[in-house]
């Protein structure tokens, strides 16, 4: 599939009905997802590969994957109403994804899931709750070898900071989070957020038995 096409196609998935602000429901924009997932694809990260979605929310990332030939997809996202957004969107699409209602946070959640080739996430800034990306990053780097994340630009010293010792970046990509006006305390129509999407490579699979 090719990128303008995958782009037009999860153009048409349908969004979060009532997004909550308290868990950053910001549905990733089509141009934005499919960049994230198409550089994975240049990678050799999605074709023929296990892909968890962590945050699937209406599984805009993890339905991307499925038409990029990833092997299996899986989405994990707190929010039992978004599970069922996104069951509609691979069902309407003819996807294979098996979405399933889980707390990132949950210890008990990697042996749950298990190992998986590459994890795709758009997970929450932060912006609501302080640090609210930590246990995506923590849960990412323990299932996954390679993980594709978006982030606030200026976000890449942080998460260097946050992940040494477990994790290297591999790899920067700038980009345009256009936020629409969603919730009370927007002031704009749309509000372009500047973002990256980083490349993290776990130590736990570059050093095996590290
Ligand atoms: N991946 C989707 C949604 C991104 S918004 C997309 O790219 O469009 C971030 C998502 O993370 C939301 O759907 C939110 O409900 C979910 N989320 C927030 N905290 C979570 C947690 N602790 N565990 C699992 N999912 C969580």
């Amino acid at each position: 599939m090719k990128l303008k096409h995958l782009e037009m196609t999860l153009q048409r998935l349908i969004g979060f009905s009532r997004p909550r602000a308290a868990l950053e429901q910001y549905q990733t924009p089509a141009p934005l997802a499919a960049r994230l997932l198409y550089h994975a694809l240049m990678k050799g990260d999605i074709e023929g590969k296990s892909v968890c979605d962590l945050g699937s929310g209406t599984g805009v990332l993890a339905i991307g994957a499925a038409f990029l030939g990833a092997a299996t997809v899986a989405g994990i996202e707190i929010d039992k109403k978004a599970v069922e957004v996104a069951e509609a969107n691979a069902a309407r699409f003819g996807t294979d994804v098996g979405f399933i209602v889980a707390d990132v946070r949950d210890a008990a959640l990697p042996g749950r899931i298990g190992a998986c080739d590459t994890v795709i996430m758009n997970p929450p800034f932060g912006a609501q709750q302080a640090h609210a990306d930590r246990p995506f990053i923590d849960l990412a780097l323990c299932i996954a070898p390679f993980t594709y994340g978006i982030f606030n630009a200026g976000s890449t010293q942080f998460v260097k900071t946050y992940t040494a010792g477990r994790a290297e970046i591999s790899e920067k990509v700038g980009g345009v989070f256009p936020i629409k006006r969603t919730f009370s305390f927007h002031t704009k129509n749309v509000q372009d957020v500047e973002v990256e999407i980083l490349r993290l490579i776990s130590n736990r699979y570059m050093n095996p038995g590290a």
